[in-house]
C-alpha cells in the first residue's frame, strides 16, 4: 500500500514512513492510493470475532509489509487488552433504532485511546527495528495529551512532550497527564491558550535543525495510522447490526474531523454506510459547510464540549481530496484560499456530492445540557457532553427521515466532564475504580512561558543529555 499527499507535491510513501512523518513535506495529509475492500466474509466474521482480531484484519492492507502479520496480531491484542470492557467498543441500545457505541473503555476514558494505544505500539515496533528514538511533541486541549501519554509511557524508543494551556483543562484531564511520572513523559503547562500551544508545536517543527536533530514526530489525527485504527470500530458496529445485508448510519461528535473521516474511509472500503451526521457545538463551521457549501472561519468559542472547540478541522482536507477528484494541486489551491480569505466555496457539484453522504448538525450549550438530561431521564444512564451533541444530532436525523439503525459515537466517559453532567442531571458521575486514586496522586509538570525558545531549550536540556536522537 502506498500513500499520497493531499497536495500532490510530495512523493508517495509506504506505511512505515507515513507513520513516522505524520504531515507530508508539501503540507498535505497522507491517504491511501487505493481503498482496500472489505469482503462480505470479513464483515460476517467481524460480527462475532474479538475486537483485536477484526482490528488486525482491517489494518493488514494498510500496514502492508511494514509489520509482519503475526506481529500486527500481537500489537492489536496488546493494544486492547487493557480496556475495561471485554467487547472493547460495546454497543448499547438507547431507543428504537438508536444505538450508542461506547468508545470510552480505554485507559484515559476517551475514544482517542482506541487509535493511540495502537499508534504507540506501532511506533515502538518500527523504531526498535530501526534502532532509532524519536521525540514526539503534542499540543492538547485535554484528551489527546492523556491518550498519547498512556500509549507512550515507559517506551524507550519515544520521548513525549505534551503542551497544555495552564489552568485551561479540567482537573481530571490535567491529573490524567501530570500524575504520569515515567522518565520519558514530560508535561509542559504553557502560560497561554490552546492555540498558543499549537503554535509552539508548529514552531518546533518549523525549526528544521532542531526537528532533524531531535527526530520530531506528531501524534495528532493528521497521522494516517490513527485514522486507519478508527475504521475498525465502524466495522465492528455495522457488522453487529447486520452489515453487509443492512446499512447503518452514524452520528459523530466532531472536532478535527478525524473520526468522521474514518467513517467515510470505512464506507469507501465497502461498509454499507447510509448517512454520516457530523455533530458540532457552537463552533459550527462544518455544519454551515454541509448546509451551504461554503466554509467560513470564525473565532473559536469555548463550549461545554471542549474537545470539539475547533474552527479549522485538519482532516477535512482529506475529504476535499476526493471532492476535487484527487487533484492535489486543486486541493492546495483551495487550502491556500481558505487560509488567505478565511473562506472557501467548493461549488455546487462538489457540495452536492458531499451531502449525499454527510449532513451537519449544531447544538449550543443549553441544548447540550438538555440532551444530557433527556438521555438520563429516558435511560437512567449518564452521557458526556460530546456524546450528547451527537445523540441530539442522531434524533434530528431520524426525525427527518435518515434510515435506522443510527449509531451515536460516545467519545468520552461522563466522569471526564463531571461538572457539566452534574449540572444537567444533579448526579455526579464517578471515575472507574482504576482511576479512583487520581485526585490524590503526586503531579509533575513544568510551567513555561508562551515562548518558543523556552520550550525548545527545555526539551534540548533533557534530550541533549542523552545524546539527542
Ligand atoms: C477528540 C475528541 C472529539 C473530536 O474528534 P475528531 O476526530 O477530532 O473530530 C470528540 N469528542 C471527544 C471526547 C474527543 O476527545
Amino acid at each position: 500500500m502506498r500513500y499520497l499527499s493531499t497536495r500532490g507535491a510530495a512523493p508517495a510513501l509506504g506505511f512505515e514512513d507515513v507513520l513516522l512523518a505524520g504531515l507530508a513535506p508539501d503540507g498535505g495529509l497522507y491517504l491511501p492510493e487505493t481503498w482496500p475492500r472489505l469482503s462480505a466474509t470479513d464483515l460476517k466474521r467481524a460480527a462475532s470475532a474479538p475486537y483485536a482480531e477484526t482490528a488486525a484484519r482491517v489494518l493488514a492492507p494498510f500496514v502492508g509489509a511494514a509489520v509482519a502479520p503475526a506481529d500486527l496480531a500481537r500489537l492489536c491484542a496488546e493494544s486492547y487488552a487493557g480496556f475495561d470492557h471485554p467487547a472493547v467498543a460495546p454497543l448499547v441500545q438507547l431507543d428504537h433504532g438508536l444505538w450508542l457505541l461506547e468508545l470510552f473503555h480505554g485507559p484515559t476514558l476517551a475514544f482517542k485511546d482506541l487509535a493511540m494505544q495502537l499508534l504507540g505500539r506501532l511506533y515502538d515496533h518500527v523504531l526498535r527495528r530501526r534502532g532509532q528514538r524519536i521525540v514526539v511533541v503534542a499540543a492538547t486541549s485535554g484528551d489527546t495529551g492523556s491518550a498519547a501519554i498512556e500509549a507512550c509511557r515507559g517506551r524507550e524508543s519515544i520521548a513525549l512532550y505534551v503542551l497544555h494551556p495552564l489552568g485551561r483543562v479540567s482537573e481530571v484531564q490535567r491529573r490524567q497527564m501530570t500524575t504520569v511520572t515515567d522518565a520519558n513523559i514530560r508535561n509542559i503547562a504553557v502560560e497561554g491558550s490552546f492555540d498558543d500551544c499549537q503554535d509552539l508545536v508548529k514552531g518546533l517543527f518549523a525549526d528544521l535543525p532542531f526537528r532533524q536533530e531531535m527526530r520530531l514526530s506528531a501524534v495528532n489525527s493528521i497521522n494516517w495510522a490513527r485514522i486507519a485504527a478508527q475504521v475498525v470500530y465502524y466495522v465492528t458496529a455495522a457488522a453487529a447490526l447486520g452489515a453487509p445485508e443492512r446499512a447503518v448510519s452514524f452520528a459523530v461528535p466532531t472536532g478535527n474531523f478525524g473520526n468522521a473521516y474514518a467513517a467515510y474511509a470505512a464506507r469507501a472500503m465497502g461498509l454499507p454506510v447510509e448517512r454520516l451526521v457530523v455533530a458540532s457545538n457552537r463552533n459550527d463551521i462544518l455544519a454551515c459547510f454541509f448546509a451551504s457549501g461554503e466554509m467560513a472561519i470564525g473565532a473559536v468559542e469555548p463550549s461545554l464540549s471542549p474537545s470539539m472547540d475547533i474552527q479549522v478541522s485538519s482532516n477535512f482536507e482529506r475529504l476535499l481530496f476526493d471532492l476535487y477528484d484527487r487533484d492535489g494541486a486543486a486541493v492546495a489551491g483551495a487550502m491556500a484560499s481558505l487560509r488567505r480569505d478565511g473562506r472557501l466555496l467548493v461549488g455546487e457539484g462538489r457540495w452536492r456530492r458531499a451531502t449525499e453522504i454527510f449532513s451537519g448538525f449544531r447544538l449550543d450549550d443549553p441544548g447540550t445540557l438538555m440532551a444530557i438530561k433527556q438521555s438520563h431521564d429516558a435511560t437512567g444512564s449518564l452521557i458526556d457532553p460530546h456524546s450528547a451533541v451527537a445523540v441530539a444530532a442522531a434524533k434530528a436525523a431520524l426525525k427527518s427521515g435518515a434510515a435506522a439503525p443510527m449509531v451515536v459515537l460516545a467519545t468520552a466517559h461522563p466522569a471526564k466532564f463531571p461538572d457539566t453532567v452534574e449540572r444537567a442531571t444533579g448526579r455526579r458521575p464517578e471515575l472507574p475504580a482504576y482511576l479512583a486514586g487520581l485526585m490524590q496522586r503526586p503531579e509533575r509538570v513544568q510551567v513555561l512561558p508562551n515562548d518558543l525558545a523556552a520550550v525548545r531549550d527545555f526539551i534540548a536540556g533533557i534530550e541533549g543529555g542523552r545524546g539527542g536522537a
